[in-house]
């Protein structure tokens, strides 16, 4: 069906039992793909219930990567599911924590808005919450908002939420508002048995909340018989074909694909009496058959301080997995913590790697382990991708190794160096905050022509998101340029250094902004696709270079 311009578009509450964690960010992109595959206009939207204004200001450790969209919302990383299943764009106002609620709250009763009245988590907080679930309803351009209430139902932080879906379902009434409860269904390898208990469990408080799931999604191991599925149905009052299984999968991309196995949009469409179509999923497809065959393989480093927990490089891995797929060579990611890496173990290391990403980072500990990487890979032609604090460590090493700067660095680092090569803007100075204060959000940049990086993206001009504060300072460009490290993209408004590349090197960029936010399944990130060519053909010339030796 084509999509039509509604004034008002149908909600979809996705809500979770239990744990956190169990991949409901993935399943509302998975039925956000069904739907737009069927020519409906989708956006997703996710309320945290966490007191933080935004999630700018929590530790990678603590949350995962914090994902920055074009109009510099410091944001969950769930929406980057959401852009890189659906190509979509989204924004500060597909984002929303208690903290925000709150705050917007305070300042209207501030502002004397309530004309005396108490202020109260009902109705005031509620309301407040209602009026964010609706705002991108406003534009009309969408035939289905779903909204991911993070958290799980029963907790205390949540409840002020699921009390505001239960007044949605009353204000856009039952064709308009759909409830999908997603619970863990765990599987005791003791008892060789699919517990029940605990889906029961949460959806009985979240019927004691007054929300009646239309349709539970149960995240397993092993496949659900039939019988449990009757007593799932059963006890949780849904219909037995609105209980849906959701597997554990081999990767997060077949999950829309597992969901039309299971005919979750169906139920969605049926229970919201619209027609039944076909969805066209031909490119989605194209990109798993591409992904799952590849011809070749390289192993790639990624450098940083968080190597711990993935998600804190989340963006980065599955921009990894589109060039992957684009290449149709599978990318083995060899995960290298930046503070093990020294003078005399780096060889080691980064033995056999074919590129070298170093990570975007805040702070001191392991730059100079990322710096000692750098040179390696300089000096010995390895291609290299150097992202926002990659792209300044790779300043650094420069600058020391080959502008003889032995003291240069980041003022962020060393407050007091002598050589500044990466340095606060002037406007950045004053700044005590924290939150919010950073270069956020999508920025121009031009590519000077016949470099490196135009040949990448194959144009002159590009768009790019940012989140940092430190700058490269331009009073050393013309000596880098004339070493050889070339300014290849500029801010061509501010001047400001976006990309940097070396002339005499097969492929060794560092960006200031973060492309990998960019990427998506059908849109792979240029620079992420050429590096992982690159890496590809710098592992057939190593290759080649060993037999001739032998
Ligand atoms: N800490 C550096 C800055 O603020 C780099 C930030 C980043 O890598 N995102 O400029």
């Amino acid at each position: 069906m084509a999509s039509q311009k509604s004034k008002t578009a149908k909600h979809i509450f996705v809500t979770g039992g239990v744990t956190s964690s169990l991949g409901k960010g993935i399943i509302s992109a998975s039925i956000g793909k069904l739907l737009q595959a069927r020519g409906f206009s989708v956006t997703i939207q996710k309320f945290d219930p966490y007191i933080n204004i935004d999630p700018g200001t929590l530790n990678p450790y603590e949350h995962g990567e914090c994902y920055v969209t074009d109009d510099g919302a410091e944001t969950d990383l769930d929406l980057g599911h959401y852009e890189r299943f659906l190509g979509i764009k989204t924004s500060q106002d597909n984002n929303v924590t208690t903290g925000r609620i709150y705050n917007n709250v305070i300042t209207k009763e501030r502002r004397g808005d309530y004309l005396g009245k108490t202020v109260q988590v009902i109705p005031h907080i509620t309301d407040e919450i209602k009026s964010n679930f609706f705002k991108l309803d406003k534009s009309g351009d969408f035939d289905f908002i779903i909204t991911e209430i993070g958290g799980c139902v029963g907790d205390i932080e949540s409840l002020p939420f699921i009390e505001a879906v239960r007044q949605a379902k009353l204000d856009l009434g039952p064709n308009n508002f759909l409830s999908i409860h997603l619970k863990l269904r765990p599987y005791l390898n003791a008892a060789k048995e699919l517990k029940t208990k605990p889906t029961q469990h949460s959806v009985k408080q979240l019927l004691e909340a007054g929300i009646q799931p239309d349709i539970l999604v149960c995240r397993t191991e092993k496949p659900l018989p039939i019988e449990i599925r009757k007593k799932l149905a059963l006890f949780c009052n849904v219909q037995l074909n609105s209980v849906i299984e959701a597997m554990d999968a081999e990767s997060i991309y077949d999950v829309p694909l597992l969901m039309l196995k299971e005919k979750l949009t169906e139920r969605v469409l049926s229970k919201l009496k619209l027609p039944k179509t076909e969805p066209d999923l031909d490119e989605w497809k194209a990109f798993l058959g591409k992904l799952k065959n590849p011809t070749e393989e390289v192993e790639i480093g990624l450098v940083g301080k968080y190597v711990e927990l993935p998600d804190a490089y989340k963006s980065i891995a599955e921009s990894f997995i589109h060039a992957s797929a684009e290449n149709e060579c599978a990318v083995k990611l060899r995960w290298i913590s930046s503070e093990s890496i020294t003078q005399v173990n780096v060889a080691d290391l980064l033995d056999n790697l074919s590129g070298i990403l170093v990570a975007p980072g805040f702070g001191e500990r392991g730059i100079e382990g990322k710096i000692t990487a750098i040179q390696y890979v300089r000096e010995n032609n390895i291609p290299f991708l150097g992202i926002c604090l990659g792209l300044q460590c790779a300043v650094t090493e420069f600058a020391r190794n080959e502008l003889k700067m032995p003291q240069a660095a980041s003022t962020e680092i060393h407050p007091q160096t002598p050589d500044p090569v990466i340095d606060l803007m002037n406007e950045q100075k004053n700044i005590t905050e924290m939150g919010g204060t950073m270069r956020l959000g999508a920025y121009a940049c031009t590519l000077r022509k016949g470099s490196k990086v135009h040949a990448i993206y194959g144009k002159s001009k590009i768009s790019e998101r940012h989140r940092h504060r430190y700058e490269f300072n331009n009073q050393y460009l013309e000596e880098f340029e004339n070493a050889g490290m070339i300014a290849s993209g500029v801010n061509p408004k501010s001047n400001l250094v976006e990309i940097l590349e070396l002339q005499e090197h097969p492929w060794f960029i560092g960006t200031q902004f973060h492309p990998e936010l960019k990427s998506t399944v059908q849109n792979p990130h240029p620079l992420f696709v050429k590096f992982v060519e690159a890496a590809l053909k710098f592992k057939k010339i190593s290759y080649k270079r060993e037999v001739i030796n032998l």
